[in-house]
């Protein structure tokens, strides 16, 4: 008999986005002229730049010569790859990188999700409230969350980031063994700086935390002192794995592609206190169950580090961030507060009056017949909160603003 994973059970559906999908038809049912526009969309809009299209016709071409054919590649990415990653977003930031301590994957989420693999079960987990959900959910089906009470999971450390303290999570009175950290964040839009990243590189080395940083968002940096990589902190190789991503930077959501940094000096522990490097851990890990990311999308990955390949790709995000601040000022002048926009292409409003996020939501689409994406879903510090992401196109995000102008003045 095939005993399941009892953990999967804890875990209540994934609701959001379908109970966002069923009101927004429903209203549509009743409203069927009304052309609703969403601000909620989580995926980029705008597609592949030259650079990356003409790389990856290229890579097909060779693909299809019995002379310059590729199988199975090196399961942690090509060399040419993680040369071109770590002598373009490492070395310029004054970090030296071993080839050795970069996975070359599918994307953040499969690495988010998959890290725990090699950690015990008996981890206590700590995240920050609001999140993306997926470091929770990977973490019950490992076993690592406890069970649900209410709206929390009990042995999960939420750290409340909040418009009392700007978003900006501060060390919890709970020990933890590992902590989940994501900046640019999202949902809220807030970037972290050396001095709050430095803090927690401390408080990791000296209480032997790993931290799980997330720079899914580093690419939207707008702002030159805010860090783009964990390790440009003294000390961070010591604590810190660090994913990133191809997907928000060069429109990789669908193409697949993105990368994990595991320190060498980066060590866990047995239960009797014996130091493991986790490297070796997840490279045994990745060889066994990744046969690595195709040969295409490696090429096209790379191409985004050339004179033509970067310079197209800042364009594009350069048009996300120019959305960002058009519906900053669009929502600040129809009375709303508005937090992020500023590094990272999410904006996080708040709701007027204490209206909860669910009901904001549905005043805004019969209202504005604009639909964002209600803050409480990302955990309950999100209460209060709706999240509107930049990733639509100009003419949809100015429409969008001046219907919401016209609906709350
Ligand atoms: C979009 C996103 C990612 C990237 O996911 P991929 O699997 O690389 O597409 C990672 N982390 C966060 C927080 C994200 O929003």
């Amino acid at each position: 008999m095939a005993l399941i994973n009892e953990n999967f059970l804890k875990l209540p559906g994934s609701y959001l986005f379908s109970d966002i999908s069923k009101k927004v038809h429903s209203f549509k049912l009743t409203h069927p002229k009304a052309d609703v526009i969403s601000l909620g969309i989580g995926d980029v809009t705008r597609p592949l730049v030259q650079a990356v299209r003409e790389a990856m016709h290229k890579a097909v071409d060779e693909m299809g010569d019995a002379k310059t054919f590729r199988g199975y590649g090196p399961e942690q990415g090509y060399p040419f790859l993680i040369e071109a990653i770590i002598k373009n977003d490492y070395v310029p930031r004054g970090i030296s990188l071993d080839i050795s301590e970069v996975f070359v994957n599918d994307g953040a989420k499969s690495d988010t999700g998959n890290i725990g693999d090699i950690l015990c079960a008996d981890n206590c987990i700590g995240v920050t409230d609001p999140i993306y959900p997926v470091y929770i959910d990977s973490n019950v089906m490992g076993g690592r969350a406890g069970s649900l009470e209410k709206d929390k999971w009990n042995n999960v450390v939420y750290i409340p980031c909040t418009e009392a303290n700007g978003f900006v999570p501060e060390i919890p009175p709970r020990r933890m063994d590992m902590l989940y950290l994501c900046y640019p964040n999202n949902p809220t839009g807030a970037s972290i700086t050396k001095e709050a990243l430095k803090m927690w590189v401390d408080y990791a080395l000296a209480n032997d935390i790993l931290i799980l940083y997330d720079a899914a968002y580093e690419a939207y940096i707008q702002d030159a002192s805010v860090p783009h990589s964990i390790y440009e902190i003294k000390g961070a190789k010591k604590v810190a794995i660090e994913f990133r991503s191809f997907s928000k930077t060069a429109g990789f959501t669908g193409v697949r592609c993105g990368y994990t940094i595991v320190p060498k000096e980066l060590k866990g522990y047995t239960l009797n206190g014996q130091p493991v490097p986790l490297n070796q851990l997840w490279n045994r890990r990745q060889t066994t169950k990744f046969n690595g990311t195709s040969y295409i999308t490696q090429r096209g990955a790379e191409a985004i580090y050339s004179p033509e390949g970067a310079a197209q790709v800042k364009e594009v995000i350069r048009y996300y961030m120019d959305n960002a601040k058009l519906m900053t000022e669009g929502l600040r002048s129809a009375g709303l507060k508005v937090y992020g926009g500023e590094n990272a292409p999410y904006l996080w409003v708040k709701t007027p009056d204490g209206t909860t996020s669910w009901k904001f939501f549905e005043q805004m689409l019969y209202g504005a017949n604009v639909v964002g994406t209600p803050g409480v879903g990302f955990g309950p510090s999100g209460e209060g909160y709706i999240r509107l992401t930049s990733f639509g196109t100009r003419e949809n995000c100015a429409e969008a603003m001046e219907r919401i102008h016209k609906w709350l003045k």
